[in-house]
């Protein structure tokens, strides 16, 4: 953790023994959100209590407390946020609550609480307002995905989709994305749930679909807007992706996503919504799959030999079947040096985070993290070739093969080109992408 933090959660630990809700709440936001934390656990166990962060992806527990203050914690919060009933302790509920912290940030939560067998569990997510998006220019998109994704963002018509695991980044892509071809000639319209930021020059709209407002009807009032460009946060009924095809069809660029693991799955799951592999051959034009690594902290790393670890053998095999000219023009490109590539893939060394410096503890990831994260891509471009195949009803294995001999980077393939450039390491690219080649 900063040294600036330690401050509030000092006053965390007093409000927690005062029982003072307010002072905890506050003390707590502050602190998840001063370390870029993205949830808040607080949750009883059967002997005592924990409040834990999520950090980069990972839980932290923060602070254990008396099980005795628990219920008090949770009915005051009920309370403060408004929206809950205090009395309600069997079903689950939720409510979204706007906050400043003690740092003066803006945030949204969405909280929601589950009754356990210990009581209920309050689990908070964090949308910072205040927070940037980064450029395209900053996700760590590499070489050939970076020139597949900006030849996709000139295009007038066609769907982009982004695949939706969770902790997968996907709204930073898609608002970079529509942050890029966001011009005054160009009219973007947006229906999200929640809308997590808002971007001079978008109109943004928030999906009510308790009131008939859904992501379809969204849609077809949307076509009545004189849009050129839209952002639908989700398709996952037949209905929405017929008005997104439709979109495309009538000359309009669509951005939305679907929940897969990888990009190549979205096929079967477009063709389970009902719809016709020549729509799809059609319209689509990207699909972006992704994932969110840990980076390495360089400042605490060594260099460690990997011949004995199994993991060799799957990293060898990543780029057995790659095109061997491509393969060069990628190494080149992405900036690997001659020295990085043979250290890794002759020698088996790489670079892993030690959590030591100096013989101390090191001071910029604290001895426990690895520094903030990395994004790695997967994309699928729906080339001519990909139509075709589509067309045919070839296989997801065969269109996959086919894309993975000739041009495409995949999740596992960005991952390792990224560990041979030190910015991540085997066990966090092993941990994040389903490797299928071992
Ligand atoms: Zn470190």
């Amino acid at each position: 953790m900063y040294e600036q933090t330690w401050q509030y959660r000092e006053a965390l630990e007093s409000a927690i023994m005062q029982s003072d809700v307010i002072k905890i709440f506050d003390n707590l936001l502050t602190i998840a959100v001063e370390e870029w934390a993205s949830d808040i656990h607080i949750e009883p166990l059967e002997n005592y209590c924990r409040i834990r962060i999520r950090i980069d992806g990972v839980l932290l527990e923060l602070i254990q407390y008396p099980k005795t203050l628990h219920e008090n914690i949770i009915s005051k919060f009920k309370i403060e946020s408004w929206q809950m009933r205090p009395d309600e302790k069997r079903l689950p509920q939720d409510a979204r609550v706007s906050s400043v912290t003690l740092t003066n940030k803006e945030i949204d939560m969405r909280a929601n609480t589950l009754p356990t067998v210990w009581w209920e569990k309050l689990v908070m997510r964090i949308v910072d307002k205040s927070k940037k998006i980064p450029p395209l220019s900053e996700l760590w998109l590499e070489w050939s995905n970076e020139k597949i994704i900006y030849k996709h963002l000139s295009f007038p018509n066609g769907i982009i989709l982004n695949t939706w695991p969770t902790w997968s980044g996907k709204t930073t892509t898609l608002y970079a994305c529509l942050d890029y071809i966001n011009k005054p000639e160009i009219n973007i319209i947006t229906y999200e749930d929640p809308v997590e930021n808002k971007m001079e020059g978008l109109n943004q709209a928030q999906v009510r679909s308790d009131i008939w407002f859904t992501f379809a009807n969204g849609l077809r009032w949307w076509l009545r807007q004189d849009p050129d460009i839209m952002m639908v946060w989700e398709i996952r009924d037949k209905e929405t992706l017929d008005m997104a095809m439709e979109s495309a069809m009538t000359w309009h660029l669509v951005f939305s996503t679907v929940h897969t693991n990888s990009a190549i799955e979205t096929i079967s799951r477009i063709l389970n919504l009902w719809a016709k592999p020549y729509m799809m051959a059609g319209t689509f034009n990207l699909v972006i799959a992704q994932r969110l690594a840990r980076k390495t902290c360089i400042h605490c790393a060594k260099e460690i030999d990997i011949k004995s670890d199994e993991k060799r053998q799957m990293a060898k095999k990543i780029f057995s079947n790659f095109d061997k000219d491509l393969l060069k023009k990628e190494i080149v490109s992405r900036g690997i040096t001659k020295e990085q590539w043979s250290r890794f893939m002759i020698e088996w060394k790489m670079l892993k985070w030690t959590g030591k410096f100096d013989g101390k503890q090191c001071p910029i990831c604290g001895g426990t993290w690895y520094k903030w994260r990395i994004g790695l891509f997967e994309l699928m471009d729906y080339t001519d070739d990909i139509k075709n195949m589509l067309i045919e009803w070839k296989s997801n294995m065969e269109i996959e093969q086919y894309a993975l001999k000739s041009w495409m980077i995949d999740l596992s393939r960005d991952g390792m080109f990224k560990t041979i450039k030190w910015l991540t390491d085997l066990d966090e690219i092993y941990r994040c992408v389903k490797m299928k080649h071992g």
